[in-house]
């Protein structure tokens, strides 16, 4: 099959090779591995994508990396790399990637290099190989795989006589439409999201299938085909633009907010890219860091490499000339339970790395229903390395122009769900008190939001956007830290529309056209202030 879009070039004179890596020789008929740094001129190298699974004891550190670049003790490497040298071996590729190996664990400047240089590594690599059915580095992954018992045992399974195109007769198996779905363990893992989305070319071994996926072809696996099935290749779901080669693009220059139709790329294709940056943000938010403080490094290179196709300034997960509707991310909780609680400092409050759970950012079309009111000022970050723009960050504000009104932030128990159910009140000019004037989404159990009974908090509305038609806002739910700084908390949606169309009674429709009017309302008597959110 003809691969235009994920092929290599043939030529590797002018090719990116890493700067370390290990070298595969099987031609003794045993095979010896060792570290390479500089070869003379570039070779195929493949990458390897898996979970640790807890700290591997055999890796390069300081005090072995001379040892390895003899001679690297084959049988005690861990069952998943040498399964994956392996791989790579039979596929005449003579170098394999592995960051256990390639990386000095111990050293905080080689590391920082090559965290740089991960967008370039997977994306140059021959192929990918994916251990994603190995929960850890010692459980290797070309072992048999398991048959899918649930069938057999429930009678689901019928095999049937094949004619193959050569004449042999072999077997069909029909197996039922819907299949339990397997997470991977790989899928799991937030560092593996940015591996699979750099790789060209990705060899997948899953549970029960072997995966092939590249930016050509959707789907090719071993074994059955589900009906119905969307295919799980991240990788076609990627604009075309991103998977131009890095060299071609531009690098993306200083540039003040500006509105989204001002930007070089047309408007669809913008739309798209900050979509699937949308997707991608809300699929790494939902899987798991051994270290919190990744949050922001596990996904630098993916955002690097958004950073090109989009030509513009990032900050802590966001697009500096898409602030204004970014802010707005969201926990994608469905009740309070599941809310996580703020652990160490990973970015800024207006950021949603600086949350454990999974978060949403609502797709740009925003932009034709609604009316940008908060003008973004300044948005600056102090980065954690000067080697990582797209890394760890110390610290960050953005000043912001808007109208803020006081509001109380309540929390009731709701019996129907899990936890209790956060509102915002609101008194009107009359003096009375409206209840539950916007959807509200809490970031996270802040201490002061956690335990059985709490008293309504003292919070400031930040108008960001108003629906265009029906003029109701959404924005952000702040604490004030210190005069005019503040800190996000949450997000407020007073779009409540649908309410008054599924009211019951009159008495309840009567209730809920108040509480929109007071929705549409909120910010009338507001002056536009300018504040600062850390
Ligand atoms: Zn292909």
């Amino acid at each position: 099959m003809y691969h235009p879009k994920c092929q290599r070039d043939i030529d590797l004179s002018d090719k990116f090779m890493p700067s370390r890596v290990m070298k595969l020789d099987a031609t003794s008929g045993v095979l010896r591995i060792r570290l390479v740094e500089s070869l003379p001129k570039p070779e195929p190298y493949a990458t390897l994508s898996y979970c640790w699974g807890g700290d591997q004891e055999l890796k390069t550190m300081r005090d072995t990396i001379e040892s390895f670049k003899v001679d690297m003790p084959v049988h005690e490497l861990p069952a998943t790399i040498r399964d994956a040298a392996e791989v790579a071996l039979q596929l005449n590729i003579p170098n394999i990637f592995v960051d256990a190996f390639c990386i000095i664990q111990d050293d905080p400047n080689d590391m920082a290099h090559q965290l740089a240089q991960m967008p370039t590594i997977y994306s140059e690599s021959m192929v990918t190989i994916a251990g994603s059915r190995a929960k850890s580095f010692d459980q290797g992954f070309l072992h048999e795989r398991e048959p899918l018992p649930q069938f057999f045992e429930r009678g689901e399974v019928y095999q049937l006589p094949f004619c193959s195109p050569t004449g042999e007769i072999g077997s069909a198996i029909l197996l039922p439409i819907h299949l339990d779905s397997v997470t991977e363990p790989l899928e799991d893992r937030a560092w593996a999201l940015q591996e699979r989305l750099l790789s060209p070319r990705i060899i997948d071994y899953a549970t029960h299938q072997t995966f092939w996926h590249c930016w050509c072809v959707n789907d090719v696996r071993d074994g059955w085909l589900e009906a119905g099935f969307m295919g799980r290749n991240f990788q076609a779901q990627v604009p075309s633009l991103f998977q131009k080669p890095i060299k071609s693009l531009a690098p993306p220059k200083e540039r003040s907010p500006a509105s989204i139709s001002s930007s070089s790329l047309h408007e669809s294709e913008l739309g798209e890219i900050l979509n699937s940056w949308n997707t991608v943000v809300r699929i790494y938010s939902a899987r798991k860091l051994s270290f919190p403080a990744d949050k922001l490094p596990a996904i630098a290179a993916a955002a690097a490499r958004f950073a090109i196709v989009l030509d513009d300034q990032y900050r802590c997960g966001l697009w500096k000339s898409y602030l204004q509707y970014q802010i707005l991310w969201y926990t994608d909780c469905k009740d309070e339970e599941q809310l996580c609680s703020r652990t160490a400092y990973k970015a800024p409050s207006w950021s949603w790395a600086a949350i454990d759970g999974p978060v949403m950012i609502e797709w740009v079309s925003w932009h034709s229903y609604f009316t940008f009111c908060l003008e973004i000022l300044e948005c600056e970050v102090r980065l954690a390395s000067d080697l990582l723009p797209y890394g760890a960050v110390e610290s960050g504000f953005i000043t912001a122009k808007g109208r803020i009104k006081p509001a109380m932030l309540g929390r009731r128990h709701d019996f129907g769900k899990k936890g209790a159910q956060w509102f915002l009140e609101n008194t009107t000019r009359e003096g009375h008190i409206i209840e539950s004037i916007a959807d509200v989404h809490i970031d996270a159990l802040e201490p002061n939001l956690q335990g059985t009974w709490i008293e309504s908090i003292r919070v400031t509305l930040l108008e960001v956007l108003t629906e265009m038609e029906s003029h109701q806002p959404v924005g952000l739910i702040l604490c004030e830290v210190k005069p005019e700084t503040f800190r996000r908390i949450g997000m407020f949606n007073c779009a409540l529309g649908r309410y008054i169309q599924f009211s019951q009674t009159d008495q309840e429709k009567e209730r809920n056209r108040i509480r929109v009017e007071e929705g549409k309302r909120l910010f009338h008597d507001s002056d536009r202030k300018t504040l600062k959110i850390i």
